[in-house]
C-alpha cells in the first residue's frame, strides 16, 4: 500500500511510519512540525519507500501520485498545547481533518482518523465504553482539543455517510514511550525527567485521579489491524490497566531510583477525575489486546529518556 501518515513527524506518527515500513509498505509523513520532530524520522532518510513532505494541513493537500490509505494524525496532543496553540488545534481538527478527507476522497483512499479519549471528557461512565457519548465542557481550555476531534469524528461520518468514503475512526487512549519530548509537558515525560533529573515528581492535585497507559508498539498495533480490518469503529484503543497518578509517581521514582520524592502542584481545570478504556470492542474484532507491561514499557521509555536528557 501506498499510505499517507499526517503528523508523521510525532510520537506517535514515528512508529508508525516504522511499522508500515517493516511491513512493506510505501509511507509519506506530512508535517509541519509544530510539535513533532525530524529527529522522529532522521533514521528513515535513505529508505526509497519512505518520504517526508514539510506541510501544514490546515492548507490545501496537494500529494502526487496515488494513495491506498491516508492516516491523519496530525494535531498537538498535549493539555499544555491547549493552552499554547489553542486555535491551530481547532484548524487541523476541523479545516485539516476536512482536507485529509477530501484528498481521501479524490485518491479513493482508505481514511482512519486519531481520535482519542478525550471525546468522552471528564467520564460519568467508567470505564468508558464506545457507546458512551461522554461529558464535555465546550468552552472550558480542553474543549478546544476534545471539541475539534469530536469535529473530526463527525465530519468523517458525514463523509462516509455522503461520499460513501471508507472510514475508520480510533479512540486513542494515553499513551507514551521513546520519541514523546521531554518538554511535552505530558505525565510520562515530566515524571520521568524530573526523576532523572533528581528533582521531585510534580502531581497535579492529590493524585487522587486516574489514568491507563498503553506503550507505543501495542497502540500501532491495533492502529494497523483497524486499517486492514473492515471495521469502521469507533474502537477504543488503550490500556485497561488503571493506575493513580499518586501511585505513577512513585512507581517511576522507584523505577528512576529517585530519591527527591513527590511535590503537588494545582490541578489542572477539567482535569478528567478518572480515566480507563472498555476494550471489549477492540478485543472482539480486532482481537487485540495490550502486550507490554508497565513496568516493561516504563523501563524503555526511562532509558530514551536518559539517552536524551544530558544533550
Ligand atoms: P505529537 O504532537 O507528537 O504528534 C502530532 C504531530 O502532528 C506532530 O508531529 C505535529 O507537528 C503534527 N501537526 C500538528 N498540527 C499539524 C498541521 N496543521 N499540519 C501538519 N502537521 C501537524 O502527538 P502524538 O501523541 O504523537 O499524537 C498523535 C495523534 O494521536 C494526535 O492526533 C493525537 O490527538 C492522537 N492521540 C494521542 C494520544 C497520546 O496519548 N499520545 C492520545 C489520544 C490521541
Ligand atoms: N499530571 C501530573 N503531573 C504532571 C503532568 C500531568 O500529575 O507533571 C497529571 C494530569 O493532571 C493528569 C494526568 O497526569 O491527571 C495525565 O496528564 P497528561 O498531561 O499526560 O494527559 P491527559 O491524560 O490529562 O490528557
Amino acid at each position: 500500500m501506498r499510505i499517507l501518515i499526517t503528523g508523521g513527524a510525532g510520537f506517535i506518527g514515528s512508529h508508525l511510519c516504522d511499522r508500515l515500513l517493516a511491513d512493506g509498505h510505501e509511507v509519506l509523513a506530512m508535517d509541519n512540525l509544530i510539535t513533532g520532530s525530524e529527529n522522529n524520522i532522521a533514521h528513515l532518510a535513505g529508505n526509497r519507500r519512505f518520504m517526508f513532505i514539510y506541510h501544514d494541513v490546515t492548507n490545501y493537500i496537494y500529494v502526487p501520485g496515488p494513495l491506498d490509505a491516508v492516516m491523519h494524525l496530525a494535531s498537538p496532543a498535549s493539555p499544555v498545547d491547549f493552552d499554547r496553540v489553542p486555535i491551530q488545534i481547532l484548524k487541523v481538527g476541523s479545516l485539516g481533518t476536512h482536507n485529509a478527507l477530501g484528498l481521501a476522497l479524490s485518491k479513493k483512499a482508505r481514511f482512519l482518523i486519531a481520535s482519542t479519549s478525550e471525546v468522552y471528557g471528564d467520564p460519568l461512565v467508567h470505564p468508558q465504553p464506545e457507546t458512551y457519548w461522554g461529558n464535555v465542557n465546550p468552552l472550558g481550555v480542553r474543549g478546544v482539543y476534545d471539541e475539534a476531534k469530536r469535529f473530526s469524528e463527525a465530519i468523517t461520518m458525514a463523509y462516509h455517510r455522503i461520499h460513501g468514503l471508507d472510514v475508520r475512526i480510533i479512540r486513542i487512549f494515553n499513551t507514551y514511550g521513546p520519541r514523546m519530548r521531554l518538554d511535552d509537558g505530558r505525565v510520562v515525560p515530566n515524571f520521568v525527567g524530573q526523576a532523572l533529573r533528581g528533582e521531585p515528581v510534580t502531581v497535579y492535585g492529590d493524585g487522587s485521579q486516574t489514568r491507563s497507559f498503553c506503550f507505543v508498539s501495542d497502540l500501532v498495533e491495533g492502529m494497523v489491524r483497524l486499517l486492514q480490518s473492515d471495521v469502521l469503529g469507533p474502537v477504543n484503543v488503550g490500556s485497561p490497566d488503571e493506575i493513580t497518578m499518586l501511585e505513577f509517581a512513585k512507581v517511576i521514582n522507584r523505577l528512576v531510583g529517585n530519591e527527591a520524592g513527590i511535590v503537588h502542584k494545582p490541578l489542572p481545570v477539567d482535569d478528567p477525575r478518572v480515566r480507563q478504556p472498555d476494550i471489549t470492542r477492540a478485543r472482539a474484532t480486532l482481537g487485540w489486546e495490550p502486550k507490554v507491561t508497565m513496568e516493561e514499557g516504563l523501563a524503555r521509555t526511562i532509558d530514551y529518556f536518559r539517552s536524551r536528557i544530558w544533550q
